[in-house]
């Protein structure tokens, strides 16, 4: 056993409640407009985009603030804030353009209006935080304030360490969002835990009833346990019903579909997926630690049904509309995201590593024998192979996802 050690980042989310809320929201529109300010001056600055953070921020100080022996700055800064506060501004500033960056070619016609990030509190804008309060340094609208603000919600794991935290406006409460970082006993790399020749678990993600297989092999190859991870048909029923509304609700409305109109909806399927997501993530968590699985090998995640997901959930539409509700596949793709999510956190808590690794031509070979698959039935997820192999196919691609981590890793 190695004693490296590593870490994980979750956030803890709290209510707020405080006499003031106004001052929140004042001092959250003064964020948006530093964070404006910042976002422009770095996409004009061209020359700043490829450098790190560190860089991009010391040099943006340099153009917006007054430096020592009264230099003139380029682009001064029109207001006079608390370093700590500014910074956070700027770096949210930044953060947005260079996720504008990434999205394609800047122009101006595409430049942000307005940014609405939430307001992150780095040292020095916070102080006496505990589990029941904290208190924040705000804007009031004419001078900065402390101000006690109370605080509810589940305990802090313990020995965990409390990172800067953000005020987030929830549709009905103002929330505290704090990254806790943990650490965890055992981060031994990937390598190094499979040439100790410790178990690994590969898991695919399939459909149907079916949210995922798992097949764990131990040093020898051989395999020490297989278990089909359930409840897809209980999960897609729920959303259906909830899906059902939603079309409802768009035939009412003559079709169109008006933002907010269907974001309880919205909200509803998000709690459904998160909680059968949590349900699947720590059944598989529990199968692993019973086979003495070190490193959980899965398939490389596919970008396309992530970005549309997204897409999705950013915007107002009418779901039921595009009709891929129906089918499934969005709630799917939706839940193995966030099963994915949950996953990487909770094995890691437990020591495990979770790695992804590409599935390409994984698909269409007998994990047993190595020989092409004759043929897969879609509608019953069998395969045979040319040796006379057969039974599940995304069981198939599970004890592949394993091998194949033993021969890339093991060397
Ligand atoms: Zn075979």
């Amino acid at each position: 056993m190695s004693n490296r050690t590593g870490y994980c980042i979750t956030t803890w989310r709290l209510r707020l409640r405080c006499r003031h809320p106004q001052w929140l929201f004042l001092t959250q529109e003064l964020f948006n407009q530093i964070e404006l300010f910042y976002y422009d001056l770095f996409l004009e600055h061209e020359e700043l985009w490829e450098e790190n953070s560190q860089e991009i921020l010391r040099k943006l100080e340099v153009l917006s603030l007054p430096g020592r022996e009264k230099r003139i700055p380029e682009n001064p800064l029109p207001w006079k804030l608390p370093p700590y506060f500014r910074r956070a501004a700027a770096n949210a500033g930044i953060a947005a353009a260079k996720s504008r960056l990434r999205k394609g070619k800047f122009s101006h016609i595409n430049r942000a209006e307005k940014l609405h990030s939430a307001m992150v509190f780095y040292k020095r804008m916070y102080k006496n935080f505990s589990q029941k309060e904290i208190t924040l340094k705000l804007w009031d609208g004419s001078r900065w304030q402390w101000m006690r603000c109370r605080l509810y919600g589940k305990d802090f794991p313990e020995g965990g360490e409390r990172m800067s935290p953000s005020v987030v406006f929830d549709r009905n409460f103002i929330m505290l969002h704090v990254p806790v970082k943990e650490t965890t006993g055992d981060a031994s790399s990937v390598r190094l835990r499979i040439r100790e020749g410790r178990n690994i678990c590969g898991l695919q993600f399939a459909g149907g009833d079916i949210a995922c297989v798992g097949s764990v092999f131990d040093k020898d190859g051989k395999e020490v346990g297989v278990r089909f991870f359930r409840g897809g048909n209980g999960y897609s029923h729920r959303c259906r019903m909830v899906l059902e509304r939603v079309e409802k609700s768009c035939k009412s409305m003559g079709g169109g579909g008006e933002e907010g109109q269907n974001r309880k909806y919205w909200i509803r399927l998000g709690h459904l997926t998160d909680s059968y997501a949590h349900e699947v993530s720590s059944e598989i968590v529990r199968f692993c630690q019973e086979r003495d699985v070190s490193v959980i090998a899965i398939a490389k995640e596919k970008r396309e049904g992530k970005d549309r997901i997204a897409r999705k959930n950013g915007s107002g539409d009418c779901y039921a509309n595009e009709g891929v509700g129906k089918s499934g596949v969005l709630e799917r793709l939706h839940a193995e995201w966030r099963i994915r999510e949950f996953l990487r956190y909770k094995a890691w808590k437990a020591g495990i590593v979770v790695i992804e690794l590409s599935l390409e031509h994984m698909d269409d070979v007998c994990a047993l024998c190595g020989s092409e698959l004759a043929k897969t039935r879609e509608t019953s997820g069998e395969f045979v192979c040319g040796m006379g192999h057969h039974g599940n196919r995304y069981l198939n691609a599970a004890r592949k996802l394993a091998k194949n981590c033993k021969i890339q890793f093991g060397k």
